[in-house]
């Protein structure tokens, strides 16, 4: 039995994990793939108090690191449910569901972070890894002296089309607005560079493709002028969806699937606590995540503490 059981080894549930182990919890994590999250992808974070430029996979690796010296245990198995009891005995014990285990806790800080959004296009699935690519720095090497397209306006993005125009020989960048989401400055570097083209007003409204993509049909949302752009490799960048399917039955999800919690972290059941982009909240940043990953053990322990 788990004092705390952490579902994602993210920045929010790794913060969550070492405030509790640093107060004597008890604590497992479960991490469906790897440490990190998804700010492991980033190129550069220069927002991130303490750390004035440092690539995403460096700091998380240093949070990993410093779970590691303090001896919280994690287990690479995907949560799939939580269970809790009826029965007044059991009522403060909940059940971590996995493919092949189950494993007990007193509380459960939910940190399932979020997954990649999809253009929704026909194809769109057996095409990832066929030209289809949600991750510049994993997939861009691939496309040196090539053609290629990013779809989107937030940081990611842009910072994904600045990463490739250095790469690629050509990069569009197709955004359904014509105003971004994205720092201004990204925004600026970019119409610096003279492989970069902008494709505004404008969605990527089919896919072109054979075994693999060969181009994408664009479609002007303010005239509905359609345009072929011939390409090798498309980014999808469009922003995350939260990853709490498998806890609906347990805490109170919003219309758009996150955790309906406060700064407090509390769901709507007691004992099981939401942190990081999961949660309802206004702003969703690194900084965000492990201030909630602290909240979420304080509160944790409190209701251990509590019972
Ligand atoms: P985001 O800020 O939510 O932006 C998503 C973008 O995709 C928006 O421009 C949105 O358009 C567009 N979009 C959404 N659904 C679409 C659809 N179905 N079709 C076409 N376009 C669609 O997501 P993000 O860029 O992944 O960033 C997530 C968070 O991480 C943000 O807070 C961001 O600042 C942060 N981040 C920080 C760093 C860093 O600090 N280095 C790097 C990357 C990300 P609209 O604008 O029209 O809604």
């Amino acid at each position: 039995m788990y004092d705390i059981i952490v579902i994602g080894a993210g920045p929010a549930g790794m913060t969550a994990a070492i405030y509790a182990k640093r107060a004597s919890m008890n604590v497992l994590i479960l991490e469906e793939i790897n440490y990190g999250g998804q700010i492991a992808n980033a190129l550069h974070i220069e927002n991130y108090p303490g750390e004035r430029n440092i690539s995403g996979i460096d700091l998380v690796t240093k949070i990993y690191e410093q779970l590691q010296e303090l001896g919280v245990s994690v287990i690479f198995e995907k949560a799939l449910d939580i269970r809790k009891y009826d029965s007044v005995k059991y009522q403060n014990i909940k059940t971590v569901v996995t493919a092949n285990n189950s494993y007990e806790a007193k509380a459960v800080i939910i940190a399932s972070g979020s997954v990649n959004r999809k253009l929704g296009l026909e194809e769109e699935e057996r095409l990832t890894g066929r030209g289809i690519s949600y991750c510049a720095t994993c997939d861009g090497n691939f496309y040196k002296g090539k053609t290629v397209a990013v779809a989107g306006g937030g940081n990611t993005a842009l910072e994904e089309a600045v990463y490739l125009s250095d790469l690629a020989e050509k990069v569009y960048l197709i955004h359904r607005r014509d105003s971004f989401r994205g720092e201004q400055l990204s925004v600026d570097e970019l119409k610096e560079k003279n492989n970069v083209e902008f494709v505004l007003n404008t969605c990527i409204t089919r896919l072109i493709a054979k075994e693999r993509l060969n181009a994408i049909e664009v479609t002007h949302v303010v005239d509905g002028r359609k345009r072929i752009i011939e390409l090798n490799g498309l980014f999808i960048a469009v922003g995350r969806m939260p990853e709490n399917q498998n806890f609906a039955a347990v805490v109170r999800l919003d219309d758009y699937g996150y955790i309906i919690a406060g700064e407090d972290c509390h769901t709507s059941c007691d004992g099981i606590f939401a942190a990081g982009d999961n949660r309802t909240k206004k702003l969703r940043q690194l900084v965000t995540a492990t201030a909630d990953g602290a909240m979420a053990a304080s509160e944790a322990i409190q209701y251990i503490r509590s019972l």
